[in-house]
């Protein structure tokens, strides 16, 4: 859709006047955080222009800046796939815009961590060897033993 005098800031798709978002994208963009938000200092400007880049550069969908997946605009469509922000612990600045449930899985590791974690349980999952089994989930235990900011 072309772009309007009067169109929504994430997708430009035109919206009555007195809108600053189309329907879809109007909750979304109201999106409210738990208190980490206030605590990182994400203002809503920065999460609308976040949410306007991806949506841009991913050419009419918004997609999880860890995982690719699309993400739905509205909580009730799926809530797993419900756009949140996850913050790289022990950074104040660094965010990104996740699917919910891949923050929730990520929890407090650093993307590397997380990363290292789910390729490793991946091999472990698909092999059918004990000792290549046992030697990976050694180094899986070596990984989760040394995360440098997981505490519960
Ligand atoms: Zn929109």
């Amino acid at each position: 859709m072309p772009e309007t005098k009067h169109a929504c800031e994430i997708c430009k798709d035109k919206v009555t006047p007195s809108r600053k978002y189309c329907d879809i994208h109007s909750a979304l963009a109201r999106r409210r955080f738990n208190n980490r938000r206030k605590k990182h200092g994400l203002k809503t400007s920065e999460w609308v222009t976040r949410l306007r880049e991806n949506y841009k550069k991913n050419r009419g969908c918004i997609r999880c800046e860890i995982s690719g997946v699309t993400l739905s605009s509205l909580v009730r469509d799926n809530k797993a796939l419900y756009p949140t922000v996850d913050h790289e612990p022990g950074s104040t600045r660094t965010w990104m815009l996740s699917a919910w449930i891949i923050n929730d899985m990520k929890s407090e590791m650093t993307l590397e961590e997380f990363k290292k974690i789910i390729i490793l349980l991946a091999r472990c999952f698909e092999c059918c060897n004990d000792k290549i089994r046992n030697q990976l989930s050694n180094k899986l235990t070596e990984v989760m033993s040394n995360l440098k900011w997981f505490s519960r």
